[in-house]
């Protein structure tokens, strides 16, 4: 069955694999992008996931092209990365507004019209660093462990209507934010991850479409790593 996809950050990166993987399965597809523009043959609109009228606005087009939103993926993020003594307060609160505060809002969002299908997939884009911590991601590491904390606590409350929360904790990615890596810093990440490479975005994208799919009705409140083994144990 055709649903209706909306992917935050979708212009680029992971979100664009998961958009463009939606987009083959059939499903009508938008994204959010930041004045980027969309991508070639993607429904685009601009949204800044910080700003709450501008998530309103955005689901406001995307439910006049398409009708209400049916599978959410919170993915738009972004790194701050420095050690704690260094980390100013505006470092560490606009991360988290972007990555957990944004995740809410549009979760808030797209959760008022799935409640009255009563049918909806909320999927977060964590990330292994939640779960594990990482040196010089206090900020990070924080707003992605609450998305934990988040999609629980809604698949808790949303269950009773066939409404999922869950969390995909990927590991290392071929993106934009990883290129921005060292050679040695990459080295010694690649060294602990078991499979012993990094993913394409595609690999997450996968696992994304997989959850939303039909063969995941009964997977609420997961945590799913797609990080080759990064992060076993947490
Ligand atoms: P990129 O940096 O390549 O892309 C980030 C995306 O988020 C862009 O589309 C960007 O839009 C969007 N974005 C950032 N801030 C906002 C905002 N305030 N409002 C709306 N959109 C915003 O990142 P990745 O594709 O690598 O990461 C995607 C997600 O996956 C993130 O949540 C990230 O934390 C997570 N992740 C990534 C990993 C990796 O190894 N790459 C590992 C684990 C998790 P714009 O183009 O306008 O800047």
């Amino acid at each position: 069955m055709s649903r209706t996809v909306l992917v935050t950050g979708g212009n680029r990166g992971i979100g664009l694999a998961i958009a463009r993987a939606f987009a083959e399965r059939g499903d009508q597809v938008a994204v959010t992008h930041r004045g980027s523009g969309a991508p070639d043959g993607l429904f685009g609109v601009q949204c800044d996931v910080t700003d709450a009228a501008s998530v309103d606005a955005a689901f406001t087009e995307v439910e006049e092209k398409f009708g209400p939103v049916e599978v959410l993926v919170s993915n738009a993020g972004i790194t701050a990365d420095t050690l704690l003594l260094r980390m100013s307060e505006d470092q560490f609160s606009s991360v988290l507004d972007a990555n957990l505060t944004g995740a809410y809002r549009v979760a808030k969002r797209a959760t008022s019209k799935m409640l009255r299908k009563r049918w909806g997939r909320l999927l977060f884009i964590g990330s292994v660093v939640g779960l594990t911590g990482g040196p010089g991601q206090a900020n990070y590491a924080a707003s992605k462990a609450g998305l934990v904390g988040l999609a629980r606590s809604l698949a808790r409350e949303l269950g009773s209507r066939n409404i999922t929360a869950n969390v995909i904790a990927p590991g290392f990615i071929e993106t934009d934010m990883t290129a921005v890596l060292g050679d040695d810093r990459k080295k010694a990440i690649l060294e602990q991850i078991p499979l012993g490479r990094m993913a394409s975005a595609a690999e997450v994208a996968e696992v994304v479409t997989w959850l939303a799919s039909d063969s995941a009705n009964y997977v609420t409140g997961a945590v799913i790593p797609v990080d080759g083994g990064l992060g076993m144990g947490h």
